[in-house]
């Protein structure tokens, strides 16, 4: 390029630097090293007159590195599908395996952006935290029905290898997506449903539409934004794809497991509470319905108030809210829920919303000083009139409450806190309530039929430990600890089972088994739920007593009680050490609803909450069929609990039951779900972050035994039928025998292998070894 026209100069120079830019592509995909680039450094320096105009065709090129720069994106310009797949695609085939070199390989893969890698069976998913334009239909066609060497790996693979599973052998399958909070799972869902309905060619495009409707909807009402993920799923979610025998989708079914209702009342700081109720707010604000449902108008519900102070204009100036509002009418309508449901629905919400905004004051009289009254009627009169209630009826309920002592009813008056904590109960009630509704009536309108085949996908919150936890994150880590041990079951016991089958030698075989820890949980009587239970059900038991409890019995490695922390246990997980706080454990394990409560919400004239609240919460008839499944797996936490027990703690159990009974009839799928980094950044891998979620997942462990153990299990036929040049004469085609399988092996000099049954059990270096001899004979 020549000098004389700079601007020719530049538009020449830049186009030299965005060519340069792009190969680095190849190798350096982080446009943050761009501006480094030698070039552009060079370029400043030589010419500071042109700089202005060079920097802003740098960013101009910059954008067009950006846009070249995923691999995919790279195919995708090139209109040609060049899928590449490497040695590296499953780490079990690697030469030499341990923790340094799994790291190494999945970080360059990373930065190849080949977020995902095979580990044997188990599907590793890096969370990209960028769109990648790997999930078109063009990908679905390229791995649909293929072998699974014969592309990278994919999430798609995984769930085509569970279509196949289902078609091919008739048997139900499941998949297990599990990791940390916001390391995927939940998309990793919806992709797997998304190639699920490719494969199920839903003919029926009203059937399509209606399945892929479903996770929009119920996410809204069960996600919410936390300090970690701004789509974090607050409850577990279980879902069946139904198929008819020849593979056609019919249907599908949702189960949730345990939805965090204390979200609604409350969020931690820099949290919020369900999208819904954001979404409800601004959508009813653009549409000038605010009045309609009778919700404020200057200043946002308490509920969905955030500790900053610009919250009405946040939510009503965000166009997504509105949006979402109006996509989540669509659902419905698409799903087909009637209009008047869906008015039902929103009602309800809103009670909620005014529910919150509630306040109680102390009447201090000579007699009593333990009574309150509610000041400003008005949240209140808008509850009661949405909910189709009366308002006294209603206010009698939050502030007094009945006590039946030998056969007379007493009426009891409420204090502040206490007629705090109904209204509060009353809140969450309604909204867990209508969550599961929800999802019931969803259920009715994909007419499930019960006969057929089905495709599980199992999307449950992963293990958490924050700076305090709470509650909620021993449900949670107790359920992760169960998938844990279901996963161990399955990939160290097949393992076993397969030694022990061909009458090998299963010593070999161990891996750390988390059942003790299971065990201190589930145990009864003097498990910690059961201690927990247990003293919920004193009403002088304090947090103080209940942490006294668990260190008194609870005489296990895996608890213990820090000194420092007065109303702390800890705990040490499979996945890590956890400091538990147990303020508020015993009041969210009672999950109690005051009596007056549900008498008052049954008097409603609204069709929709009669239901809420006509069946008992607990659902029926679930002792029998569980424990028709303990005959399938021998698991001592499948017993039915004694009754009475507490609701919350009861449901939990029964929630968990319930999933891994469902699991253990299906052929299971893992998927493993990392977060590279904990800042939500592209391109980023942190190695140390990486390296735990390894080891907790148990990836660490798989990859071990696989290659301690004999990796390489061969039929004898086939090992005949591959080998039979390096004993034999290439015309003679000896017998798929025992006998001349040993001789092959006897003849290549390899040491150390074991002989099955029907098989022949190889170390990895054994192969490797046999091919290679049979190289140099060809
Ligand atoms: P989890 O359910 O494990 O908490 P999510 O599935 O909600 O996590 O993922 C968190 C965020 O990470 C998503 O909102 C999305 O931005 C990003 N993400 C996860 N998986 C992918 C993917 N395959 N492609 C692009 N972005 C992803
Ligand atoms: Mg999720």
């Amino acid at each position: 390029p020549t000098l004389r026209n700079p601007e020719e100069w530049c538009r020449s120079f830049s186009h030299f630097i965005a060519q340069c830019l792009i190969k680095d592509f190849e190798t350096r995909p982080s446009v943050t090293h761009l501006l480094e680039h030698p070039f552009i450094k060079q370029a400043h320096g030589k010419e500071m007159a042109l700089g202005q105009q060079l920097s802003t065709l740098i960013c101009e090129q910059q954008d067009l590195g950006c846009k070249l720069k995923t691999k995919h994106e790279r195919i995708n310009t090139r209109k040609t599908l060049i899928i590449e797949t490497s040695p590296d695609d499953d780490l079990v085939n690697l030469e030499f395996l341990d923790e340094e070199t799994i790291i190494k390989h999945l970080s360059k893969r990373y930065d190849e952006l080949q977020i995902y890698t095979y580990v044997g069976d188990i599907l590793i998913a890096l969370n990209p935290f960028q769109t990648l334009s790997i999930y078109s239909p063009q990908f679905s066609k390229l791995y649909h029905g293929v072998k699974r060497a014969d592309n990278p790996p994919h999430i798609f693979a995984t769930a085509d290898a569970a279509y196949q599973g289902m078609v091919t052998f008739c048997k139900d399958q499941c998949i297990i997506i599990s990791g940390e909070s916001g390391a995927g799972k939940t998309e990793s869902a919806h992709l797997i449903v998304q190639h699920l309905t490719f494969l199920g060619k839903a003919n029926n495009r009203t059937l399509r539409e209606k399945i892929l409707q479903v996770n929009p909807l119920v996410e809204a009402f069960g996600n919410a934004c936390t300090a970690i993920n701004d789509n974090s799923s607050r409850f577990g979610k279980y879902l069946e794809m139904k198929f008819t025998p020849t593979g056609a989708v019919m249907g599908a079914k949702i189960s949730e497991y345990l939805l965090e209702k204390s979200r609604v009342i409350k969020q931690a700081t820099g949290e919020k509470n369900f999208h819904i109720f954001y979404y409800i707010y601004a959508g009813l604000y653009h549409q000038e319905k605010l009045k309609k449902y009778r919700l404020p108008d200057k200043k946002p519900p308490r509920y969905i108030e955030n500790q900053h102070g610009k919250v009405m204009q946040d939510i009503v100036s965000s166009k997504l809210y509105k949006e979402q509002f109006d996509a989540i009418q669509d659902c419905f309508r698409i799903i087909g829920f009637t209009d008047e449901e869906v008015n039902s629905v929103y009602r309800i919400l809103c009670a909620i919303l005014n529910t919150g905004n509630i306040e109680f004051t102390a009447i201090t009289s000579q007699h009593q000083t333990d009574k309150s009254e509610v000041p400003n009627v008005e949240a209140l009169e808008n509850a009661a009139a949405l909910l189709c209630i009366g308002p006294e009826e209603l206010t009698e309920a939050l502030t007094s409450h009945c006590v039946v002592t030998r056969g007379e009813t007493i009426i009891r008056t409420n204090t502040v806190d206490k007629a705090t904590d109904v209204r509060d109960a009353m809140s969450k009630a309604l909204y867990g309530r209508l969550f599961s509704w929800i999802v019931n009536r969803i259920n009715a309108l994909l007419h499930v039929a019960e006969s057929g085949m089905n495709v599980g996908i199992l999307d449950i919150f992963g293990f958490e430990n924050f700076k305090k936890n709470s509650f909620e994150q021993l449900c949670i880590n107790i359920a992760n600890e169960q998938i844990q041990f279901y996963f161990n079951q399955h990939i160290f016991a097949l393992e076993q089972m397969e030694y022990q089958s061909e009458g090998v030698d299963a010593s070999l075989v161990e891996y750390e088994d988390n059942r003790p820890i299971l065990d201190m949980f589930l145990q009864k009587p003097m498990g910690l739920l059961s201690l927990l239970d247990e003293e919920s059900r004193f009403p002088q038991a304090t947090d103080q007593t209940l942490v006294d409890k668990f260190e008194d019995n609870l005489r296990y490695k895996y608890f213990w009680r820090p000194k420092r922390f007065e109303l702390c246990f800890g705990i040490q997980h499979y996945a890590g050490k956890v400091l538990y706080n147990v303020n508020g454990f015993l009041e969210k394990n009672r999950d109690t609803l005051p009596a007056d409560i549900v008498v008052v919400l049954r008097t409603s004239e609204n069709k929709l909450l009669q239901q809420l609240f006509s069946s008992p919460l607990t659902k029926t008839g679930r002792c029998q069929r569980l424990v028709i499944k303990v005959l399938i797996i021998p698991v001592t936490f499948f017993a039915p609990p004694p009754s009475p027990c507490f609701v919350s703690s009861l449901r939990w159990q029964y929630s968990l039951m319930d999933l891994l009974s469902k699991m253990v009839v299906g052929q299971p799928h893992f998927v493993r779900c990392i977060k590279p980094n904990d800042d939500r950044q592209a391109l980023r891998f942190f190695k140390e972050r990486v390296m735990v979620q390894l080891r907790y997942t148990g990836i660490l462990e798989t990859v071990n035994i696989r290659r301690q153990g004999y990796s390489h299990r061969i039929l004898f036929e086939e090992f005949v039928n591959r080998y039979y040049y390096l004993a034999f004469r290439a015309h003679q085609m000896p017998d798929s025998s025992k006998e001349n399988a040993v001789a092959i092996l006897e003849r290549a000099k390899l040491e150390n292998w074991v002989l099955g049954k029907t098989k022949v059990f190889l170390k990895y270096y054994h192969v490797e070894q046999l091919n290679l001899l049979l190289r140099e004979l060809i």
